[in-house]
């Protein structure tokens, strides 16, 4: 879900001095104060905190929303297609193989041939970059 929506639920919604991040009139409870913070995370999960302490989920409720609705559609659909390996791993591929183009690029630089393996690789290389970021769903 996107935080819009969130906000648009709540009422003097404000934006802190942090990114992503907006203080707005608990739901929950009688709130004079905004003591509920509402968090975007990079991944796209939501953080919601009241402050005054209500659960989580009574804010969800009185807004008709609930906790699936934190988070992405993207990390919901993660849960049915079993990935098979982690983000950080895909992560330290991604870095690997673009260490061995960076490599085959300064062969070529120095106006060294790139041999037919290392043109081979770099095929390679993309390919398994690609092969990551499907099955991260990007
Ligand atoms: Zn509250």
């Amino acid at each position: 879900m996107n935080i819009d929506i969130i906000l648009s639920r709540l009422n003097k919604v404000q934006k802190t001095s942090k990114l992503n991040e907006y203080k707005a009139l608990c739901p929950a409870h009688e709130d004079k104060n905004p003591s509920l913070s509402i968090g975007e995370l990079s991944d796209g999960r939501i953080l919601i905190n009241c402050f005054a302490g209500c659960e989580s989920k009574q804010v969800l409720d009185s807004i008709g929303l609930s906790f699936e609705d934190l988070f992405p559609e993207k990390l919901g659909d993660f849960k049915s297609e079993k990935k098979p390996f982690s983000s950080n791993h895909g992560l330290k591929l991604i870095g690997y193989e673009s260490s061995i183009i960076l490599a085959c690029a300064g062969f070529l630089r120095e106006g060294k041939e790139l041999s037919e393996a290392n043109f081979s690789r770099i095929v390679e290389a993309v390919s398994r970059i690609q092969n990551v970021l499907r099955v991260c769903g990007l």
